[in-house]
């Protein structure tokens, strides 16, 4: 590879949400950097065997907040040198009409499943004493966003159990990170209405939404040895918003 990042090749990738969205484009980013790609995602998400085709990649499927399932992924995937943990989702409202279940949904999916995840596969990684991690924080895990405490709360915790797991796990060869993107083009921000879209629009420096692809050049880079004295570090992906 000529772009200074350097070749991925030999290395396997486990990428989480993988079948649409920023997932699916740090799959690609990854395989074409010559990593092979692991990409799984909810079991009945068939798009996740069309990504799995597009990168020469496996499909696995698992619900990432089932510690079961996810013991099994891990299992099934063989040693890893990158997990990108990037299964997420909103369920926005105001706090004083949030669901204790909609607080938990969000909770358990965006960060429980980080814990998870990080927990089935810091063994091994630590014992070759190589290995990167990579979690999708957000920029509302920093700043906080009206109707987003939960999304927001899970987010910002992200950013804690990432710093503190790269304090742990350094000295082993193994480097933590989190991307904290801003308003990205996917299924997760289309519903927004257009007020909320116009408002981020404005508010971001570089004129233009950002694309899958944006964040998936970043974990790229987190993932490389271009980063190799990188760790416990958040990178703002934002297009300038969030300064
Ligand atoms: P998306 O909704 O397009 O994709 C999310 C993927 O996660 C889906 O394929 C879904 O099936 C999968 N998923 C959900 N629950 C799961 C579970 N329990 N087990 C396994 N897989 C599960 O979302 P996206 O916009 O691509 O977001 C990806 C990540 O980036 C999320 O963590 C999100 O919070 C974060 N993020 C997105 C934006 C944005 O603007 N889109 C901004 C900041 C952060």
């Amino acid at each position: 590879m000529s772009d200074g990042f350097g070749s991925l090749e030999g290395k396997r990738a486990l990428v989480t949400g993988a079948a649409r969205g920023i997932g699916r484009a740090i799959a690609n980013e990854l395989a074409s950097a010559g990593a092979e790609v692991l990409c799984c995602d909810l079991p009945g998400t068939g798009e996740t065997e069309d990504v799995a085709r597009e990168v020469g990649g496996r499909a696995l499927y698992a619900d990432v907040t089932k510690a079961d399932d996810v013991e099994k992924l891990i299992a099934d995937a063989g040693e890893i040198d990158f997990l990108i943990n990037n299964a997420g989702i909103t369920r926005d409202g105001l706090l004083a009409r949030m669901s204790e279940e909609d607080w938990r949904a969000v909770i358990d999916i965006n960060l429980t499943s980080v814990f998870l995840m990080c927990h089935a596969a810091i063994r091994g990684m630590m014992k070759r004493r190589s290995g990167s991690i990579v979690n999708l924080s957000s920029v509302v895990g920093l700043h906080g966003n009206f109707g987003q405490t939960n999304y927001a709360a899970s987010k910002a915790g992200i950013v804690g159990f990432t710093k503190s797991l790269a304090r742990e796990a350094g000295t082993r060869g193994v480097r933590v990170n989190a991307i904290a993107p801003g308003y990205i083009e996917t299924r997760l921000t289309d519903v927004l209405p257009d007020e909320v879209k116009q408002t981020m629009l404005k508010a971001t420096s570089l004129g233009r939404f950002g694309q899958p692809e944006d964040v998936a050049r970043a974990v790229r880079f987190l993932c490389s040895d271009a980063a190799a004295f990188v760790t416990g570090e958040v990178l703002v992906v934002d297009g300038g918003m969030a300064m």
